[in-house]
């Protein structure tokens, strides 16, 4: 647990906005780039203040003990950067309007503003865990990386790290034509945009590039786990992330809202006969449902 205090509020586009954090602490905050998850933890007006949040092993189920409409938000996030010699992160925030307690916070918040942040530590030798995306098929097989603006941080952290002969299609939707600046893909992997605003669909891009790639041969006896890891989110992916490492020919990271996300896991499996365990499909919202 990183206590945290907001110290720089940046718009990035019409629906990012930058936040960086700061804390001594945070000179031990892990720099494992790719799609590295966080959780955030928000006081709730009126409510608890950050120093009631539990910090223990049992912390989550200590929150859970604590009044529901007393006890802190918890959002899920992507790290974009971490500068352990200034003891910054910077995280980068949807604004999808004052509609919860993340995005309120990415309007309003102001320097000085606190939270905590639950994150890999650099002294922790084991596995940290909040990593799903493939590293070891970076430079093996073809990616298909598939996201929304809320995944756009961590698409950003994976092809930063991808090497430079990576193959594959980055697909991500976004609201705004503005939304699409400063992303950078290896020269052989295709980045295509799909923007809401201009009424593209994803789907279709996606569709045409699989048809386009022909038969895929995979270990289909591989295993997939489903994980309640965001609650009324859909969650599948890959046991131990070592399942099809062998003889893969894609592997696939498909992030967004829930609904969509399920939809593209029918496009993968049922059309395209793509083994689960070939693709981590995570829903990181849900259509009009707050996360717990
Ligand atoms: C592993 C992981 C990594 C993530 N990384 C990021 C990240 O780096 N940046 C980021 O912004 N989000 C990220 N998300 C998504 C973020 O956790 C959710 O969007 C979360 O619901 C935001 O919380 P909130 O308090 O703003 O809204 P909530 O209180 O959860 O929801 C309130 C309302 O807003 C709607 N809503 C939630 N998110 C959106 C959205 N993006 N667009 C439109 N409506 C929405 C809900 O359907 C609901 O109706 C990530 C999620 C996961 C699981």
């Amino acid at each position: 647990m990183f206590p945290v205090r907001l110290v720089r509020r940046q718009r990035r586009s019409p629906s990012l906005v930058r936040m960086t954090f700061t804390d001594p602490s945070l000179d031990r905050f892990a720099d494992r780039g790719y799609d590295q998850r966080i959780k955030l933890v928000l006081p709730k007006p009126g409510g608890l203040p950050l120093s009631a949040f539990p910090t223990g092993v049992d912390w989550w189920a200590q929150w859970r003990e604590q009044p529901a409409d007393a006890r802190a938000h918890i959002r899920t996030y992507t790290v974009v950067a971490v500068r352990p010699e200034r003891c910054e992160i910077d995280v980068d925030f949807v604004d999808h309007g004052i509609t919860g307690p993340g995005s309120r916070f990415a309007v309003e918040a102001v320097p000085g503003d606190e939270a905590v942040i639950f994150g890999p530590n650099a002294d922790f030798a084991g596995e940290a865990g909040g990593l799903e995306f493939r590293r070891e098929l970076g430079g093996t097989a073809r990616q298909l990386i598939v996201g929304d603006i809320t995944a756009l941080p961590a698409i950003n952290g994976i092809l930063e790290r991808l090497p430079a002969d990576a193959t594959g299609l980055v697909s991500i939707e976004v609201p705004h034509e503005e939304d699409t600046r400063g992303v950078h893909a290896p020269p052989n992997v295709d980045l295509m945009w799909s923007v809401t605003d201009r009424g593209d669909d994803q789907g279709d891009a996606v569709r045409q590039w699989l048809t386009a790639l022909g038969p895929l041969t995979s270990d289909h006896a591989a295993t997939t786990v489903i994980e309640d890891g965001v609650a009324d989110s859909y969650w599948e992916v890959s046991a131990g992330n070592t399942a099809v490492t062998e003889t893969a020919d894609l592997s696939a990271w498909i992030a967004g809202e829930s609904g969509r996300v399920r939809a593209l896991r029918r496009m993968l499996v049922d059309e395209f006969d793509i083994p689960k365990a070939a693709v981590c499909f995570m829903g990181y919202w849900r259509s009009g449902v707050a996360a717990s």
